[in-house]
């Protein structure tokens, strides 16, 4: 079993951002700049944004924080997002989510300029994204093709089984493998909630996206040998024998697993690291385009 570490590859392609945004910020007279908005104070919300603003000081981005209220008016949301719109010296723009409940997040990222849109959800880059177009592609399946590609997991006519169908990952990570490209062009089975006989299915899987956020989930008895399993769950578990409280579980019951796996992703040190390498990827894209390089 060989173990796809993101921590290595993030790395790798953060080290190579760096090099590139320092000549691009001396080009510019300027260094890219990443906007985040955090509404309210959810701990795991506070650590990604802290987190991505961390590694965006380490590869040369700027970033800055807009805190709002957890009763924050949904106007107000948006008024600071045009705000950001509208500054040309603001290259991408994240809200973090989850939202409160009384605000509707359609409604908040359809307001975001889609050439700012580094998180990649907005109806436009959606959009491209079904027809093959150059836009911003959604972090963590982007994340999960880079470390696909540094690892050199070949794809090519693979049998692929994402596990979830969301908007921000399984469903952009299905289009992704279903690309004539590579990594790509496997061919992909999307399943749910709803999909019969899902042990089945993946054991026909070479490769197995688990995205469903149901910790230790997929087990040794739903993979056949060999396959590359990719593990992009990430829930919060009641662990007393830590200090905060917790540990983070993802979705493949990794013990098991990985006696039978060809590639396996751990968690944390997987997926969740491949996600903030793509944001600031995707931040470095926005910039370029918005400096004209
Ligand atoms: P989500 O919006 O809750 O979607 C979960 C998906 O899983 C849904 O499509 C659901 O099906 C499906 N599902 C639920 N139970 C299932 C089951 N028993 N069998 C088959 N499918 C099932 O979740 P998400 O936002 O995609 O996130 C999924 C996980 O990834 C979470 O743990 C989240 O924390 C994590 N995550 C990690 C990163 C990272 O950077 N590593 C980034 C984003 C998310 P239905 O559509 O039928 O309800």
């Amino acid at each position: 079993m060989i173990l796809l570490d993101g921590k290595i590859a993030a790395s790798a392609i953060k080290e190579k951002l760096k090099t590139q945004i320092t000549q691009a910020t001396e080009k510019a007279g300027r260094p890219p700049h990443l906007a985040a908005i955090l509404v309210g104070n959810d701990g795991a919300s506070e650590t990604y944004v802290a987190s991505k603003i961390k590694n965006c000081a380490l590869t040369g981005i700027k970033s800055s924080l807009v805190r709002l209220a957890d009763t924050v008016p949904e106007y107000e949301l948006i008024e600071a997002i045009k705000k950001l719109n509208a500054d040309d010296h603001v290259d991408g723009i994240l809200v973090q989510l989850p939202l409160p409940a009384h605000i509707k997040e359609e409604n908040i990222i359809s307001v975001i300029a889609p050439h700012k849109d580094v998180d990649g959800f907005h109806p436009v880059n959606a959009g491209k994204l079904m027809l093959d177009q150059k836009g911003f592609i959604p972090a963590t399946p982007l994340g999960i093709m880079l470390l696909l590609q540094h690892y050199h997991i070949e794809t090519s006519g693979k049998h692929a089984v994402v596990i979830g169908r969301s908007n921000i990952v399984g469903r952009p990570m299905s289009v992704l493998l279903s690309r004539n490209n590579n990594p790509g062009n496997c061919t992909v089975t999307l399943t749910h909630s709803r999909t019969k006989n899902l042990p089945d299915i993946c054991r026909q899987a070479d490769i197995i996206v688990a995205a469903l956020g149901k910790p230790g989930f997929l087990t040794s008895q739903m993979v056949k040998a060999g396959a590359v399993i990719i593990d992009v769950g990430i829930t919060r578990v009641k662990d007393e024998t830590k200090l905060s409280g917790y540990s983070l579980k993802g979705d493949v019951d990794f013990a098991s697993v990985s006696q039978t796996a060809g590639y396996i992703t751990p968690v944390p040190g997987g997926v969740g690291l491949m996600t903030i390498a793509a944001l600031l990827t995707n931040t470095y894209e926005a910039f370029l385009n918005n400096t004209h390089q």
